[in-house]
């Protein structure tokens, strides 16, 4: 007998806290640690299935739900890395794997025998003596497979498994190619052409070139900061454009790299699964599992704040036009000039810069005041611990109760770099869950802020900031899990509903206790002094036409692109430009992301017929915050803990609306939201 060296991902992890071995992970241990983890939950499966004893609750969905240990476990750990350290190696296996697993999914949603247990169980659910969590895991079983395929015949079954595993391919691809395009792009200047440019944007264009191997120059990447920092500050017209342009084509750029026929051919997919399943559209079989529950309704909130974001958008761009007029300038404002703009003409509103604020708002204490907030509401307490992680920017912090119970472990990999995709996500190495024992949740935040030179201070923007805060409160729904059937934890509620925890807590940015506290100025150590921060908080509402227009007209085309019956000979950059002409998108303004960038939609499609998503949820955070509001304390004890008891620690255990009315005592209306945005009149 041979003995083959043991693939670390597939031995027993007896690293501190139960962390991956990252230090003796390779890329080619994936595969086969892949092949073996799904050859053993189909094998978990099929005992299921062919159970001869009849089905109970648990030998059918509690064994479902204690299934499939390894698969998370390697799965989990691989596309950590596949979305913050990749490389070519993993980018191969991420496009051999995401058809497998769509293939692995399909067997077991499309598995008749299996779903033959759940629909009897279903039938019977009232006589089972289940408790509510019980019903609830059911209900959400039920309606899965049957939202996957599983009640329909064998030849619509095969089709669907065969869109399944395309549509999973081909949204690998698409992510892929926009990394692709931004890896490939970087503006390289000299010290002359930084006109405008504050010393912190002059160190990260630094930082980005050396990176990049152009010592003593720099460079302005596609990454988020980074060009929108350039866009907001550099008087150079000409540049700004460049950036813009190249900003707004990415994954149009023709070529391998170019994701138009993606497009076409993901949406035609949708478009037959969700016919397949009895929707006339994708997005009407998307939603109707949502808190929105149709396109109808979704799109009935979007008009309600479109035609108010429009008008205050005219009234900035108007104000912004007269600002061009008045320093000299005789042309039209342009795309690649209103951030420029605007921050010039806040700078002489309000007296008030970026360049400013940013001194002040330091990485290490804005995570500070994140971990305080949640120390304030919910009692945690977050230590950093000293664990081997998958790249030296990722830190680790164990995440303790009120009374020093472990929570479980957070870790904050904050800094853009060449390996990582773009965009803020949390996502997690392991979740909550009781059924097998006590096993507490390892949330991850990634961000892709500006790396500082080094022994320089990382700087955020408010909106980094922001994205800081946002990004915690997802990692806190993740954390404060506590269910016991793993279905149900922590983020895995519709998508229209998990921006409520997140949202939610930006809110607490802008309380001033916390600012005040966490503010500090990198050099002088400082705080922010009172008149700084009233002059911040009073641009709140300042840049919400334009920012209320870039999103919304994303959800509008996102619900029409899923809303059409016909998709064959579509041109997709054609229809991108018609719809944006039938919603009267204003023409100084870009859709905040394009469709042939747009990952929400087709990187995976976890937002496909779901961007607006975030503004259904925006209802909900306004609305909830005013709970705190109404009491004068931000941190009011019985509010927190019926917050936390009812939204952040409750996962999927009740109907979202159901969950909402138990925070709140009734559902929200748009009015909070309106106020929130200053939209409630269209003045500037
Ligand atoms: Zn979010």
């Amino acid at each position: 007998m041979t003995l083959l060296p043991q693939n670390p991902l597939l031995a027993e992890w007896t690293a501190a806290f139960g962390l991956p071995p990252f230090g003796a992970i390779e890329p080619e241990q994936f595969r086969p640690a892949f092949d073996a983890a799904l050859a053993a939950h189909r094998a978990e499966i099929d005992a299921i299935a062919v159970d001869p004893a009849p089905p109970s609750f648990d030998n059918t969905i509690a064994a479902l739900e204690r299934g499939g240990c390894a698969l998370d476990r390697v799965a989990n750990v691989f596309f950590v890395l596949a979305g913050a350290d990749t490389d070519d190696a993993i980018e191969a296996v991420e496009r051999e794997i995401s058809p497998l697993l769509a293939r692995h999914n399909n067997a077991i949603h499309l598995n008749r025998a299996l779903y033959a247990r759940i629909a009897d169980l279903y039938a019977r659910r009232d006589r089972l003596g289940l408790s509510l969590e019980q019903a609830r895991v059911l209900d959400r079983y039920h309606t899965r497979f049957v939202r996957a395929g599983g009640a329909l015949e064998k030849p619509a079954q095969d089709r669907l498994a065969a869109i399944n595993e395309r549509l999973a391919s081909l949204g690998t691809q698409f992510g892929q190619n926009v990394l692709a395009d931004e890896k490939a792009y970087a503006l390289i200047l000299e010290e002359g052409d930084l006109a405008g440019l504050p010393d912190f944007a002059r160190a990260a264009a630094r930082a980005a070139a050396e990176d990049r191997g152009h010592r003593g120059k720099y460079a302005i990447t596609l990454a988020r900061s980074s060009c929108e920092s350039f866009l907001q500050f550099s008087a150079r017209r000409d540049l700004r454009e460049k950036v813009f342009q190249a900003w707004i084509k990415r994954g149009e750029n023709g070529g391998a790299t170019d994701n138009r026929a993606l497009i076409g051919e993901m949406v035609a997919l949708r478009a037959e699964r969700a016919r397949l399943l009895g929707f006339p559209t994708f997005a009407d079989y998307r939603l109707n599992d949502q808190m929105a529950k149709t396109p109808a309704n979704a799109r009935k909130l979007l008009d309600e704040v479109w035609g108010r974001a429009r008008a205050k958008a005219q009234v900035e761009r108007d104000a912004l036009q007269t600002m061009i007029a008045e320093e000299g300038g005789n042309f039209a404002l342009e795309a690649w000039d209103w951030r420029y703009y605007a921050e010039k003409l806040r700078k002489a509103r309000y007296d008030l810069d970026e360049a400013e604020i940013k001194p002040y708002l330091q990485l290490d204490k804005m995570v500070e005041a994140a971990f305080e907030t949640a120390r304030r509401l919910f009692g945690l307490t977050f230590t950093p611990v000293d664990v081997p992680l998958y790249h030296p920017d990722a830190r680790a912090f164990e995440v303790k109760d009120a009374n020093g119970r472990h929570v479980g472990l957070f870790i904050g990999d904050h800094f853009a770099r060449s390996s990582k995709h773009s965009g803020a996500w949390m996502t997690s190495l392991r979740d909550q869950e009781k059924l097998t024992g006590a096993v507490t949740p390892i949330i991850l935040n990634i961000c892709n802020f500006s790396k500082p030179a080094a022994g320089e201070p990382a700087l955020l923007s408010f909106d980094d900031a922001r994205t800081l805060f946002h990004e915690f409160g997802h990692a806190l729904h993740g954390l404060l899990s506590n269910v016991t059937y793993p279905l149900l934890a922590g983020t895995a509620v519709p998508s229209d509903f998990v921006e409520l925890p997140s949202q939610l807590y930006e809110h607490w940015l802008e309380v001033p206790e916390i600012l005040q506290t966490y503010a500090r100025h990198a050099k002088t150590g400082a705080p922010m002094p009172k008149a700084l921060l009233d002059r911040l908080l009073a641009t709140r509402t300042y840049g919400q036409g334009f920012a209320t227009v870039e999103y919304t007209a994303c959800a509008l085309v996102d619900l029409d692109l899923h809303g059409l019956r016909d998709t064959a000979a579509l041109d997709f950059s054609e229809f991108e430009r018609r719809d944006l002409e039938r919603i009267h998108m204003p023409a100084e303004i870009v859709m905040r992301h394009r469709l042939p960038h747009f990952q929400h939609l087709f990187s995976g499609g976890g937002y496909a017929a779901g961007y607006y998503s975030y503004m259904w949820s925006e209802v909900l955070d306004a609305d909830a915050f005013e709970a705190f509001e109404e009491t004068g304390n931000a941190f009011d004890p019985a509010t927190a803990k019926r917050l936390r008891d009812v939204i952040y620690s409750a996962g999927n255990l009740r109907d979202p609306a159901e969950a909402y009315t138990a925070f709140r005592g009734r559902l929200p209306s748009v009015d909070a939201l309106l106020k929130k945005r200053g939209l409630v009149d269209a003045a500037a």
